[in-house]
């Protein structure tokens, strides 16, 4: 692998964790940079991926061999359950324009990256690679849902069609540096660690929405950087893999509060907003396939990463990404 891998979306949560992972692993390692590889981070401001002639430009300026498709409109749930079309459209060119522009380019591989919501809402647990497409995805965030679910079929159809080698990976939920630390449009670790330093900040309480009762599984950004470059060197199926922790490493938002108290070293009261929405209540996935394959892989503690994530965000305060998605600021909605 010695050509131009280009990584859209590469200053995102996950992008900024595979630039890092490529910067600070041994050349050679296995999720090392291999000699004579040039890696390209693209941000939106190096062109909008929803626009054809956009992304056809920047395949003609950097002439990739190989893809990491990351770049997506990416939300938490709330932001999921109010902008279900721009969601599913917006995702839908990104990702049609990515996969059609390889296949024209000939690159040998693209990894994309999907969600564990792609998974049907009703189906058995825990959820294993097979069963992406058994039924529908949970109706709270059904547009990037179906969006990203397509990726897997796209990836079946130019593999059948013209054998092109297009795979996809599904992370449970992540966290880390870089991520999106905004209090309302963000995934639910960086949002309660905003808040929760707020709270600290200003003797005032921490709100947590919904019950507290929901389950997550959580990938810290660095590991889930590490299996998207083993991924890329070393998995050679078309059928997406899943990668995350054990499904045994299920823990609850209550869990991930207190965590957060925790490393955020919050003295405060702490209380739940049950007027908020829950979302999902579970939706264990299954690494068998992703131990199996790697031989084993040692994820980081989840209190170690979500401290240095906490300490990242407290010392990159004023560069952090609190400004919600701003992608959405001029959106309509009928709410
Ligand atoms: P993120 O931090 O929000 O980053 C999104 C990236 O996509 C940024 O680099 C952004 O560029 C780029 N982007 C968005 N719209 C674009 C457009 N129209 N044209 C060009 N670039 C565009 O997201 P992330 O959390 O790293 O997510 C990476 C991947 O993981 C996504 O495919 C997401 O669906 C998937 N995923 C995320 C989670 C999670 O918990 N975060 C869970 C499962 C799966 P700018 O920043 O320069 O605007
Ligand atoms: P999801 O896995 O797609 O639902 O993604 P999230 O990262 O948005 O997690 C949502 C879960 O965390 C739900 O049960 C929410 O009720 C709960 N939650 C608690 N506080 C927050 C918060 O401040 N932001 C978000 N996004 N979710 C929160």
């Amino acid at each position: 692998m010695s050509g131009t891998i280009l990584v859209t979306g590469g200053t995102g949560l996950v992008g900024k964790g595979i630039q890092y992972i490529i910067e600070n692993e041994p050349e050679g390692s296995r999720f090392g940079k291999k000699a004579g590889a040039k890696w390209v981070f693209l941000g939106s401001k190096d062109g909008d991926l929803r626009d054809f002639e956009a992304t056809k430009a920047i395949f003609e300026k950097h002439q990739p061999t190989e893809v990491i498709h990351l770049a997506a409109l990416v939300g938490g749930l709330f932001s999921n359950m109010k902008y279900k079309s721009t969601f599913l459209r917006d995702n839908l060119l990104i990702n049609d324009n990515i996969l059609e522009l390889s296949h024209r380019f000939k690159c040998k591989k693209v990894v994309s990256c999907l969600s564990t919501c792609v998974f049907p809402d009703k189906v058995e647990y825990p959820l294993t690679e097979e069963k992406v497409h058994l039924g529908p995805p949970h109706g709270s965030n059904f547009g990037y849902a179906h969006g990203k679910r397509l990726v897997d079929v796209q990836n079946h159809a130019y593999n059948d069609q013209y054998g092109d080698m297009f795979t996809s990976v599904i992370p449970t939920n992540i966290f880390g540096e870089h991520d999106n630390y905004d209090l309302s449009d963000s995934h639910v670790i960086p949002g309660l660690v905003h808040k929760c330093i707020l709270a600290k900040k200003n003797n005032t309480p921490f709100i947590v929405s919904g019950t507290g009762k929901p389950l997550r599984q959580f990938v810290y950004s660095r590991d889930l950087a590490k299996l998207m470059i083993w991924t890329l060197y070393e998995y050679n199926e078309i059928d997406p893999i899943i990668l995350s922790t054990g499904e045994d490493e299920e823990i609850s938002i209550k869990d991930v509060a207190d965590a957060i108290v925790k490393a955020v070293g919050f003295e405060g009261d702490y209380q739940f907003d049950t007027s908020k929405a829950d979302g999902q209540y579970r939706k264990p996935a299954s690494n068998a396939k992703l131990q199996r394959l790697t031989g084993g892989f040692k994820f980081t503690p989840f209190q170690e990463a979500l401290q240095q994530s906490v300490t990242w965000f407290m010392e990159n305060y004023d560069s952090a990404r609190t400004g919600g998605n701003g992608k959405l600021n001029n959106v309509e909605t009928k709410q």
